[in-house]
């Protein structure tokens, strides 16, 4: 049965309709589900018993829960238990500017990465939309404070998880849902080009980054297992097309890896496959994990890279370290809960 926090404002209406109700009562759900935050169908007092007992067949009302909480300074992770016992994590973040959080899209990973905690633990299923709507309502309940921005930077592929990641944008970007806006909404992917060109023709105007960690085809080869499918050059001019389709800029993602792909050769390479486009290079201190050999780059690197691409013309930023301390890298807090050979097996 479906969860009602996995149904769009739009599905609900069409739903309503085909009931011979009006559809003005999915903004009434939502508003007891988004606004009132209220959970228990009996204290919805504006619906009548008939609607209600139609809702209770149709749909599921169960959440996930958060069952542990890490905390530091400015960050805090929590590992979330779902409905069939798996678990997954959030990370929160406190910015100047507001709470944002980084949400996962997929029990495990299949993409493989050679550097990211995550992929070492296979991707078991797709997590249902509920589930990644509810990861924002649990981390909003539990703080009482609210997120102004979601990066979809969590454990997982969500463009290997496209429609359910849709959904969830379309639910929190709602104006009647959890209304963050679009432009606080960023979705990160490694470069499913098919799927990148699918969102293309969306009229969602979310910020869309790419994890490109390489400078060519042979060290991305090396470091991602999805670039022997769709390749750099290939990912690049999806990247182009998608810009001008869109007119938005795209963030460009370079895990900055010791002697890996750090080198100021590196660097002019990624300068000149980038030039003229409207992206900018973000630059990421790699978190490193008891279990792989990665190491991250010195500072002194990462400013010579920084100070490369600039010179190159190319918009840079590095970004500012979160939560190494209470292992917020990627996949860290699942994978002390979950050991890799039992949860492979499916
Ligand atoms: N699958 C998506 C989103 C999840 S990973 C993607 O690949 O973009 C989110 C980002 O964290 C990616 O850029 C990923 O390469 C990066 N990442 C993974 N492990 C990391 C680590 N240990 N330190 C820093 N960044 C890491």
């Amino acid at each position: 049965m479906k969860n009602i926090y996995s149904v769009t404002k739009e599905d609900l209406e069409a739903y309503f309709l085909e009931k011979n109700e009006k559809k003005f009562k999915a903004i009434q759900i939502f508003e007891w589900l988004y606004q009132k935050r209220e959970n228990n169908i009996e204290n919805w007092s504006n619906i009548k018993k008939e609607t209600k007992e139609k809702l209770i067949q149709d749909f599921a009302f169960d959440m996930p829960e958060i069952i542990k909480r890490e905390q530091d300074q400015l960050t805090e992770k929590y590992l979330i238990k779902l409905n069939d016992q798996e678990h997954i994590e959030a990370v929160l973040m406190r910015h100047d500017y507001g709470n944002s959080v980084c949400v996962s899209s997929q029990v495990g990973c299949n993409m493989g990465c050679a550097f990211c905690e995550s992929g070492r633990l296979k991707k078991i299923r797709n997590l249902e939309t509920y589930e990644m709507v509810c990861q924002i309502l649990l981390i909003e309940e539990l703080i009482k404070e609210r997120i102004s921005s979601v990066v979809i930077m969590g454990i997982g592929e969500p463009l290997d998880n496209y429609d359910n990641v849709i959904n969830f944008i379309k639910i929190i970007n709602d104006a009647k849902g959890i209304a963050i806006g679009a432009r606080h909404i960023t979705l990160s992917t490694c470069g499913l080009i098919p799927k990148i060109k699918e969102l293309s023709n969306l009229p969602l105007q979310i910020n869309l980054a790419i994890s490109l960690h390489a400078s060519n085809n042979e060290l991305r080869n090396q470091l991602m297992n999805v670039n022997k499918m769709y390749n750099i050059v290939d990912l690049i001019n999806t990247i182009k097309d998608y810009i001008d389709k869109t007119n938005r800029r795209v963030t460009i993602e370079y895990v900055m890896l010791n002697n890996i792909n750090d080198g100021i050769a590196n660097a002019k390479e990624l300068a000149d496959l980038l030039k003229g486009m409207n992206i900018y290079v973000n630059l990421i201190p790699y978190n490193e994990t008891n279990h792989l050999e990665f190491k991250k780059s010195t500072k002194e690197q990462i400013l010579k890279f920084y100070d490369t691409l600039k010179k190159n013309k190319i918009n840079v930023t590095i970004r500012k370290e979160f939560g190494s301390k209470i292992s917020a890298a990627c996949g860290q807090l699942r994978s002390k809960e979950v050991k890799p050979d039992t949860s492979s097996k499916k």
